[in-house]
């Protein structure tokens, strides 16, 4: 048997870029990978390991086929995955995060090849539990008006797709669920200017712009970040699959021990800013300041107050053990936002 062939869509987004370069720094597997862009790849587009397509998973459905036939894992990573765009553009999600998905899952299906699937946190939606389970827990969303949730369905039905081929015999599958992954290259500065970056990279670019932070319903919710590098770790040893481990199971991959509020994560972030040798001597920092979830993202907004992984399982099946914790996954992610944003 060859090389490994891995097929990622969604190549150049946050967990594609990263996970390229280290499958191609630490393995000897092939990618092929397709984006709209390749500005996050760097040095993988140089190895002759990789190849890369610009294209749209909504249009080069040709060349989709084509190495879904031709390799031996895909991992279909296209996905819109911020909230602030769920209540935008709700129709655009379930567009590309179901529809153009589940053109994806079939053709696994039709070429009998093994698909590891992003599935998310957000499935878990408003759980109560106090470490959310795979197995067990309960995936509880709002009403239909909270159009928040309609990520959290798509990934969830897809989740039972998937599933439900998989329990048939018809479906190789790892569906994995990563927990508020951070580091280098999140979300990019202009995202953040309107207002629709993930949290860290939100705050982190309101710093950099001196505009304030604001904390939404007084910032008590609360997640666990987990920096990209763990994450991508898990993935490796998810994709590498020895003795088949990984067969038809679902994994949290998150950091338990980095759980902290939005209000604390704010002040975390705006004292390493204020620490960096760029900044130590700005006149101004940032305010931070408080905000009604209603008008920070609009009607459709319901906010999750716990996010906490079980990562028992990850342990057990992976062997596999978080290990960058809060301030450094901040201090990290920070560093290489503002070397990214220079000006
Ligand atoms: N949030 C905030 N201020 C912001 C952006 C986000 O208080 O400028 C809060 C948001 O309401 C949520 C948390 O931060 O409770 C995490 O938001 P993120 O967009 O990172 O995604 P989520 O973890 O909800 O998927």
């Amino acid at each position: 048997m060859g090389a490994k062939k891995i097929l990622i869509l969604g190549v150049n987004g946050f967990i594609g870029h990263h996970l390229t370069n280290k499958i191609l720094d630490e393995t000897d597997w092939l990618v092929y990978g397709m984006d709209l862009a390749e500005d996050r790849l760097g040095r993988a587009l140089h190895n002759p390991r990789f190849q890369f397509l610009e294209g749209d998973i909504a249009i080069n459905r040709e060349w989709i086929e084509y190495h879904v036939k031709k390799c031996d894992v895909v991992m279909p990573l296209v996905a819109i995955a911020t909230p602030k765009l769920y209540v935008e553009d709700p129709i655009g999600v379930y567009h590309l995060d179901f529809e153009m998905n589940l053109n994806v899952v079939k053709q696994c299906v039709k070429y009998h090849k093994r698909v590891v699937f992003p599935s998310t946190s957000e499935v878990y939606g408003a759980c109560t539990d106090p470490e959310f389970s795979e197995d067990e827990s309960f995936l509880t969303v709002g009403p239909i008006q909270k159009e928040r949730w309609i990520y959290s369905c798509c990934k969830q039905l897809l989740d039972r797709v998937i599933y439900a081929y998989g329990t048939r015999g018809h479906l190789e599958f790892t569906l994995f669920r990563p927990f508020n992954w951070v580091g280098p290259r999140l979300d990019s500065l202009d995202t953040a200017k309107e207002g629709s970056s993930r949290v860290v990279t939100q705050f982190i670019a309101e710093l950099l712009m001196q505009r304030p932070i604001t904390l939404v319903d007084g910032g008590h919710q609360k997640r666990c970040f987990t920096y990209v590098d763990d994450g991508i770790d898990a993935l490796i040893r998810i994709l590498a699959n020895k003795d088949e481990v990984c067969k038809n199971e679902i994994i949290n991959i998150g950091n338990p021990a980095n759980e902290c509020s939005v209000r604390e994560l704010a002040h975390l972030l705006k004292g390493i800013f204020t620490e960096h040798p760029d900044h130590r001597a700005d006149k101004a920092y940032s305010e931070i300041i408080e905000k009604p979830a209603e008008e920070y993202y609009g009607k459709g907004y319901q906010d999750i107050y716990t996010r906490k992984p079980s990562i028992e399982k990850a342990r057990r099946l992976l062997g596999w053990e978080p290990k960058v914790n809060l301030e450094e996954s901040m201090r990290r992610t920070l560093y290489s936002f503002l070397e990214e944003n220079k000006i």
